[in-house]
C-alpha cells in the first residue's frame, strides 16, 4: 500500500512562500491522516525506507545524528524557555495573548521549523494533532505543556538522550514493537519516525516563543552528507510524480516537479558538512571540503568527514573505532555519543542566610559557571546576549566580590553598586558606548529582575552621586583602587559620564 502517494504532503518551499495555504494544505492532510492508522504510518515508512536506494547504513547514520542533535536541540531550547518564563513572563503573556496573536507567532514558528530540512518537514505527519494550528492558538497551556514536557534538566547541560513527546498511538506501536522481535530495519524505522517528530515538536516550539518574545528566530544549519555518484533517483518520486499527474494534468505536474527540484537545489547549496567529533561538530562554509575517514568511505561508501587529525584521533577513542568500516547496527547508533566534559566549578558560592533566588538570577549564575570568563551576562537570546568581561585584573577581582556578596546573600547595596558600576562602563568605555547595547536601561531591568529590587533604580542614582562626590571620580565599585591604577584604569574613558536611567 503506498501511503507516501497517497498523503503526499503539501510542496515544502511553500511553508515560507504561502505559509497560509500551505498550512491549510497540511490541516486537511492531517484529518486523512487521523483515519491511518499508526501502525499503516509505520508500514509505509518501512516501505520507504527499503526503497530508499541509500541505503540502511546511510539510514543508520542519519539516526544517530538526528539522535545527537535532538539532545542539542533540546538543551538549546531549554536555556531559551527558562529565560524567557523568568525574564518575559512568557507564561502569563502567551496565556493572555489571544488566539490571533498566538497563530500568527504559531505559524511562524510551524513554517519556519518545516523548512529547515525535508524530513522534518515530512514528519508533521507523524504529529497529527498535536501541531494542529486551532488547537494550539485556542488554549494557550497546550504550547506551555508542550514546552514543559521537553525541557531537560540542568540548563546548559547537553542530555545523554532526549525526551520524546508521549503521544497514546505511537507508545502503543513502540510496546507492541518492544514485545515482537523486530529487525533492525523495524527498530530504524520506527525509531526514525520517533525522533523525528519529537525534533519537529521541538523546533516549532522554539520558533514560536522565539518570535513571541520578539527575539530572532534560531539559525539551524543542515549537514551535507557526500554520497557515491549514481545514487540519485528516488523511487517514491517517481511515485509522488505519478499522483501529481492525477491531480494536476501534465502541464502542472511538470512544473511541480520543476519546482521541487529548485527548490531542492537551494536547500542543498544551504547545507553545511560538520565535523563528526562530537565535542567539535564544526562546520564548514561550503567551499573546502573536510578530510573523511577513508576506511569508511572505502568500505561502506560511510561519510565520515572531521575538520582537523586532532578531532579524528578524539572521535577515534571515544567512539569511531567500535564502528569504523564495520556495518552498522540499531543499537549501535540508537545512543547518542557524547564527548566526556568534566563539569566546571561553581562561578558563585551557593545562597546563604536564607537568600531564595530568583530563576533568572539561578539562570544567571548556571551560565557564568559554563563561560568562567564572563564576570557578568546581560542576557538576551544566545546571539544578542552580552558577556561583561573585564580586563583589569584588579577591576575584575573587585567586581567579583561585589558579585559574589550579591548573588549569595542579594544584598542590595552590593547589587546597586554592580548596577551602576555596569552601567556607567558602558557609557564611559567608548568601546562599549560605541555598540550601544547593552543600555543602562536594559542592565538595571535584568538585575531587578534578578534580585527582587525594584528600587534599583533608585539605589543607582544614589550611587552616581557618590561617584560625583568622590574627587578622583571612581565608580563606588573601585572605591578601593589605588590612585595609580585608577589613573591606569580610566585612561582614554570619559570619567564624567553620568548614568541617567528612564
Ligand atoms: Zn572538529
Ligand atoms: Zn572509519
Amino acid at each position: 500500500m503506498a501511503y507516501a502517494a497517497v498523503l503526499a504532503p503539501p510542496a515544502m518551499q511553500d511553508a515560507l512562500r504561502q505559509p497560509d495555504k500551505w498550512n491549510s494544505e497540511w490541516e486537511a492532510l492531517i484529518k486523512t491522516v487521523e483515519r491511518v492508522s499508526a501502525s499503516d504510518l509505520l508500514n509505509s515508512a518501512a516501505i520507504q525506507l527499503a526503497m530508499d536506494p541509500e541505503g540502511m547504513d546511510w539510514a543508520f547514520m542519519e539516526y544517530q545524528n538526528l539522535i545527537a542533535r535532538l539532545c542539542h536541540v533540546q538543551a538549546w531550547l531549554t536555556l531559551d524557555a527558562s529565560l524567557y518564563f523568568a525574564r518575559d513572563d512568557l507564561e502569563a503573556k502567551w496565556l493572555s495573548a489571544t488566539p490571533d496573536l498566538r497563530g500568527k507567532h504559531l505559524l511562524i514558528g510551524l513554517s519556519n521549523a518545516c523548512s529547515i530540512a525535508k524530513n522534518l518537514h515530512d514528519a508533521r505527519l507523524y504529529c497529527g494533532r498535536e501541531l494542529k494550528l486551532a488547537r494550539l492558538r485556542g488554549d494557550g497551556r497546550v504550547l506551555l505543556d508542550l514546552v514543559r514536557s521537553v525541557m531537560v534538566e540542568g540548563a546548559l547541560e547537553v542530555p545523554k538522550e532526549p525526551r520524546y513527546v508521549p503521544h497514546s498511538a505511537w507508545d502503543a506501536v513502540s510496546e507492541a514493537q518492544k514485545r515482537a522481535t523486530p529487525t533492525d530495519a523495524e527498530k530504524l524505522t520506527l525509531g526514525r519516525i520517533l525522533v523525528l517528530r519529537t525534533k519537529l515538536i521541538c523546533h516549532v516550539l522554539h520558533f514560536t516563543i522565539r518570535s513571541f518574545v520578539g527575539e530572532e528566530l534560531p539559525e539551524v544549519t543542515v549537514s551535507k552528507n557526500r554520497k557515491k555518484k549514481g545514487t540519485e533517483t528516488f523511487p517514491s518520486q517517481t511515485f509522488a510524480a505519478a499522483f501529481m499527474e492525477q491531480t494536476l494534468g501534465p502541464d502542472g505536474a511538470r512544473a511541480a516537479v520543476k519546482d521541487n527540484k529548485d527548490a531542492l537545489k537551494d536547500r542543498k547549496s544551504k547545507r553545511k558538512e560538520h565535523c563528526s567529533y562530537t565535542g567539535c561538530v564544526k562546520a564548514n562554509n561550503g567551499d573546502e571540503k573536510y578530510p573523511r575517514c577513508k576506511k569508511c568511505w572505502d568500505q561502506m561508501q560511510r561519510d565520515v568527514p572531521y575538520c582537523s587529525v586532532e578531532c579524528q584521533r578524539a572521535d577515534w577513542k571515544l567512539y569511531h573505532k567500535t564502528i569504523c568500516g564495520k556495518p552498522l547496527t540499531f543499537d549501535a547508533v540508537s545512543k547518542p555519543v557524547l564527548a566526556p566534559k568534566t563539569p566546571p566549578a561553581p562561578a558563585v558560592g551557593p545562597p546563604v542566610g536564607g537568600f531564595k533566588r530568583s530563576n533568572l538570577l539561578a539562570l544567571h549564575i548556571t551560565a557564568l559557571t559554563h563561560l568562567p570568563k564572563a564576570d557578568y551576562i546581560i542576557m538576551g537570546a544566545e546571539d544578542t546576549s552580552v558577556t561583561i568581561d573585564l580586563p583589569d585584573p584588579e577591576a575584575q577581582a573587585l567586581f567579583r566580590k561585589f558579585r559574589e556578596k550579591a548573588m549569595t546573600t542579594g544584598d542590595k547595596q552590593s547589587v546597586a553598586t554592580m548596577a551602576h558600576f555596569l552601567c556607567w562602563m558602558s557609557i564611559a568605555d567608548p568601546k562599549l558606548a560605541a555598540r550601544k547595547d547593552p543600555t543602562s536601561n536594559a542592565i538595571v531591568s535584568q538585575m531587578k529582575k534578578e534580585y527582587g529590587f525594584d528600587e534599583l533604580h533608585l539605589a543607582v542614582a544614589e550611587m552616581q552621586n557618590r561617584q560625583n562626590r568622590d574627587p578622583l571620580r571612581r565608580p563606588v565599585l573601585l572605591f578601593s583602587m589605588s590612585p595609580q591604577n585608577w589613573v591606569k584604569f580610566c585612561k582614554g574613558m570619559n570619567v564624567n559620564s553620568q548614568v541617567v536611567l528612564d
